[in-house]
């Protein structure tokens, strides 16, 4: 195998490790923990687990948890109460409300009730838009997980070509940002894009975030380039990315697997930001950046 493997896992708890001593430092000072409160609606088993890893997460890194479970056929209103009064409680830093949820719910509208001081998630439109003008703001945790990974291998991203495949809310558009504030020269493809492999083939720096599993092969990879595999598809096999790995790590420089990729940063940044929230309540006038 030519290309060096990115271990995301070892990454994250390096960077849970440090947080879980910023946060003694943060509760000693504030007189309370920061505090993350999670919301899931109905019983989605693959929810379920990413909502507990979460809370455990938070426990770890001495976080306070509010694991709140709603029915899956619970109203709106439910769910708007609970989440304005989240909003509105100083002992909670950051809010996550679990994505998808069931169908009779609008994700969008929900979400637009956490205010953007907790929105750990990035995930409102007031974020996205602090994002979008380059004002600080809480990030994306996975888009945010990314370019942590590429900070710590020392990626070069200045004046890098960096392509990212997808372009969705969640990963695609605000990871294609935060390249972009970092001086990349950005090219984001999708479903329709043309001649998807000779324009991933340009790329220093490919990031694949499709849920299309393997669609990266060894023909979208320049020789040498970064190669961060975002995707998370369940089959047959496990778990396997958006990447062929075994033939695209041979020619790739440096690459993520899946898992142990980027999956674990995901949780690292969310600590990372409920401490940046925690932070910034308690000093509204401090920067609110993570
Ligand atoms: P999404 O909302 O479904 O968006 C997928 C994007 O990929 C869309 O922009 C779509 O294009 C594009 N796409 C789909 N098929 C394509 C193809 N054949 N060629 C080129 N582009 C194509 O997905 P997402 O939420 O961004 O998630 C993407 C993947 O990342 C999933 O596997 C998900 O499980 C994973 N994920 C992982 C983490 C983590 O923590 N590691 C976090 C979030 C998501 P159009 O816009 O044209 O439809």
């Amino acid at each position: 195998m030519a290309a060096t493997v990115i271990d995301g896992k070892a990454h994250a708890q390096r960077v849970r490790d440090a947080l879980a001593g910023e946060v003694a430092r943060f509760t000693e000072q504030a007189g309370a923990p920061p505090g993350l409160a999670t919301v899931l609606v109905g019983d989605d088993p693959a929810s379920d687990v990413y909502v507990s890893n979460k809370q455990r997460a938070c426990a770890a890194a001495g976080i306070a948890g509010f694991d709140h479970r709603l029915a899956p056929d619970a109203p709106a209103d439910e769910v708007a109460t609970l989440l304005r009064a989240l909003d509105a409680d100083p002992a909670v830093s950051g809010i996550l409300l679990q994505l998808p949820l069931p169908e009779h719910l609008d994700a969008r509208a929900l979400t637009e009730l956490i205010g953007p001081a907790k929105d750990v998630d990035g995930l409102t439109a007031a974020s996205a838009g602090a994002l979008a003008q380059g004002r600080p703001g809480l990030r994306p945790c996975t888009p945010t997980g990314v370019m942590e990974l590429l900070d710590a291998h020392d990626v070069a991203l200045e004046g890098a070509e960096a392509v990212v495949l997808g372009r969705s809310t969640l990963v695609g558009r605000p990871l294609a940002l935060l390249l972009l504030e970092r001086h990349a020269t950005v090219t984001v493809c999708h479903s329709r894009t043309a001649d998807l492999e000779s324009v991933c083939a340009r790329a220093d720096v490919l990031v694949a975030a499709v849920g299309v599993p393997r669609l990266v092969g060894v023909g979208h990879v320049k020789p040498g380039a970064t190669v961060i595999d975002v995707g998370i598809n369940r089959g047959p096999d496990g778990l396997v990315g958006d990447v062929d790995f075994d033939a695209v790590a041979e020619r790739a420089g440096l690459i993520t697997p899946v898992p142990g990729g980027v999956g674990p940063m995901t949780i690292a940044m969310l600590l990372r930001n409920t401490l940046a929230a925690a932070r910034a309540q308690q000093a509204p006038a401090a920067v609110r950046s993570t």
